[in-house]
């Protein structure tokens, strides 16, 4: 992936995206993918905002059939089966647990008539979907980790996971194999009108701070919270703050579902990269855009509401990684922002410029299909959405589990541990060869970076040298979430600076002050 700036002042787009997160993405991918002339700019770095801090899942929300959004839900579970059939190294099923105690808000039957009704709005899915009922006895012993007292039995239900920045990068990378110019650091600052029609808009590369305009016949804000910057955009939506701790690994395979003593609310205990992640939090945000945090009543929400339910409490010296995110929701009555739909709407404004108002990440494809469809409207050009049954652009072509096994047995060869292999194919795809290649000319690359993580040496340059790094923290935080699953000591971000150092062109004193940005 290649960063042009210059590329962006290069005759007239048919389209431009302000955004660079899944919205973003997956319009430019979509329009490229339709032949449209593209462009899509991003403030930082690509998924920088909500789309790497998002909970990871591609569901349907189960908890969304308790607002009878049941719409919305079938989209999802059906947005849901494309992604594990055209994708399956960026989305991959994960079982939940759901344990039914004497107290729980909502009891055997009911969630029984949930899950019964999950499953047939996915279209009653494979084996490895559905969902399955446990007496007290085998719960207890699939979740060794939750408390049995008062436990009357549980279920399991299937659903998928994937690396959220990633799936971004790999669209992004998808736009840019296809001709869309794709910036990272690169922030529209102001729009151009022509008798109040918009016809481009003027951007800042944030690494020289040079300006430029790039002419559009289409404009489109994927920007996420930013909308609020507007007063239009704020009497559209409302937001809300989700926060995730990271907590030690090894707790569980499987991901639960539990509900928070405090409120009733839905929240997660979930594996992830051999962590485990505890979120989300959902409080109304009316905050700074760009200065998102963990609260302390955040840390002490979710402690309280995990801890209500793990036999071996946590504490906040147990917590190893914190993020917080924003979501945006069309503005409704409800009184708290979880009992507000997730669907997602396209506005436009009077001088033509659409914006992207809410949704998900698991239905941003479909979503982004109709943000083009009504582009291409607009332009006159009548193409249809093609991201339907397209396999993504890093999907290896030939059978995908011939193939894993393949990729698995390579690297073992070469010294990779099982872990590391397994999270080099959903982090690369069929460019996990590409990786492999690297430690073939040099044994040393199949190392870990850090004992306790699946991240290995040969991935963070093969990162540096082909996925449009602009800063050690775009590496280290979304190309890999190092600095979000671990707290690095300086010296390991100083050996991983340096052996970047000259992929990069940094200097000694450009070296410092990248290392400055990753720490706390
Ligand atoms: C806590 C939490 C958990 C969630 N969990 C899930 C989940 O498990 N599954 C799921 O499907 N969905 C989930 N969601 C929802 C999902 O994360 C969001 O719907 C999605 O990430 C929004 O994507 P977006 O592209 O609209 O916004 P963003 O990802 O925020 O992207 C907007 C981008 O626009 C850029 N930008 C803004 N202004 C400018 C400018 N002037 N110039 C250039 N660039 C600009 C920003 O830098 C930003 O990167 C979750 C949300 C939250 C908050």
């Amino acid at each position: 992936m290649q960063r042009d700036v210059a590329d962006l002042a290069r005759g007239e787009f048919d389209l431009l995206v302000c955004g660079g997160g899944i919205y973003g993405a997956w319009t430019a991918y979509d329009a490229a993918l339709r032949g449209l002339r593209v462009a899509i700019v991003e403030q930082g770095d690509w998924a920088s905002a909500t789309s790497s801090a998002s909970s990871k899942l591609i569901h349907g929300g189960l908890r969304y059939l308790e607002t009878y959004d049941f719409k919305l839900v079938k989209k999802a579970l059906a947005e849901r089966q494309l992604l594990l059939d055209v994708a399956p190294h960026r989305v991959w099923p994960l079982r939940f647990g759901v344990p039914v105690y004497r107290d729980s808000r909502v009891g055997k039957l009911r969630m029984q008539a949930g899950l019964m009704l999950y499953d047939a709005l996915a279209g009653c899915p494979a084996k490895e979907l559905a969902h399955r009922v446990f007496n007290r006895e085998e719960f207890s012993a699939r979740f060794p980790l939750l408390k049995n007292t008062a436990l009357t039995g549980g279920f399991t239900y299937g659903d998928a996971q994937t690396d959220d920045a990633r799936l971004v990068l790999e669209l992004i990378d998808g736009a840019q194999q296809l001709g869309a110019v794709c910036v990272n650091h690169c922030r529209l600052t102001t729009m151009i009108e022509v008798n109040g029609i918009a016809s481009g808009a003027t951007v800042q590369d944030q690494t020289s701070g040079e300006q430029m305009q790039i002419k559009a016949r289409q404009i489109v804000h994927t920007t996420g919270q930013w909308i609020s910057a507007t007063a239009q955009g704020k009497s559209w939506c409302r937001m809300s703050k989700g926060v995730h701790l990271v907590m030690p690994g090894g707790l569980t395979d499987e991901a639960v579902l539990l509900t928070a003593p405090q409120d009733g609310r839905v929240f997660f205990i979930l594996p992830w990269y051999g962590m485990t992640l505890l979120g989300t939090t959902d409080d109304d945000y009316r905050g700074d855009a760009n200065q998102v945090h963990v609260e302390p009543a955040d840390v002490g929400y979710l402690l309280t509401a995990a801890n209500h339910y793990l036999n071996t409490a946590w504490s906040e010296a147990d917590i190893v990684g914190r993020y917080a995110g924003v979501r945006v929701m069309q503005r409704g009555d409800a009184h708290h922002p979880s009992q507000l739909s997730r669907d997602w709407q396209l506005r436009t404004a009077d001088n033509g410029v659409h914006y992207s108002v809410g949704g998900k990440i698991t239905s941003a494809r479909v979503d982004a299909g109709h943000i083009v469809d009504t582009v291409c409207a607009r332009l006159g050009a009548g193409s249809a959405c093609m991201t339907g049954d397209r396999l993504f652009p890093w999907t290896p072509s030939t059978d995908y589990t011939a193939w894993c096994a393949g990729i698995r047995q390579q690297a073992a060869q070469l010294g990779v541990d099982e872990h590391s292999s397994l999270w080099l194919i959903r982090r690369h795809g069929e460019r996990a060869a590409d990786v492999l290649a690297g430690i073939a000319a040099d044994a040393r690359l199949a190392r870990r970076i850090t004992p306790t993580l699946p991240l290995i040496v040969a991935d963070v340059l093969y990162c540096a040298r082909t996925e449009m790094v602009v800063h050690l923290d775009d590496l280290l935080r979304r190309r890999l979430p190092l600095l979000i699953l671990a707290r690095p000591d300086h010296d390991t971000l100083h050996n991983i600076a340096h052996r970047v150092a000259p992929i990069l062109g940094w200097d000694e004193h450009r070296v410092h002050a990248e290392i400055q940005r990753c720490l706390p």
